[in-house]
């Protein structure tokens, strides 16, 4: 087990983007160091978002949850999914394989017109 490096997570927290941080507190806390938590709740803070602020985040991001209660992830980014849907996982971006479940955050959705 790797020991928590708080100046790794400081330096890495100030590089992510402010969404991504948001996430990171809310939707995958779960996810998270319990040492790297301050860090980014501080980092926040210094970007000028309060407690309140990321609570109410916390309540309008939108997600899906695997039945074992842990939010799930998009299959292309590390933002929470929103919808799933059975999908051809392509070879090299465009050779279809094998069909994968897979998992789409509010960017990454598929748009209904792409068919
Ligand atoms: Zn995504």
């Amino acid at each position: 087990m790797l020991e928590f490096d708080a100046a790794r997570c400081r330096t890495n927290v100030r590089k992510a983007e402010t969404g991504d941080l948001l996430d990171r507190i809310t939707v995958f806390r779960e996810d998270l160091e319990p040492g790297a938590v301050p860090i980014i709740e501080r980092e926040l803070r210094d970007r000028g978002i309060d407690a309140l602020a990321i609570s109410q985040y916390e309540q309008k991001r939108p997600r899906i949850k695997a039945s074992a209660g842990y939010v799930l992830k998009c299959s292309l980014c590390h933002r929470p999914a929103i919808n799933q849907a059975w999908g051809w996982h392509k070879m090299w971006g465009f050779l279809p394989v094998f069909p994968r479940l897979m998992r789409w955050c509010e960017e990454h959705q598929p748009r209904s017109d792409a068919n």
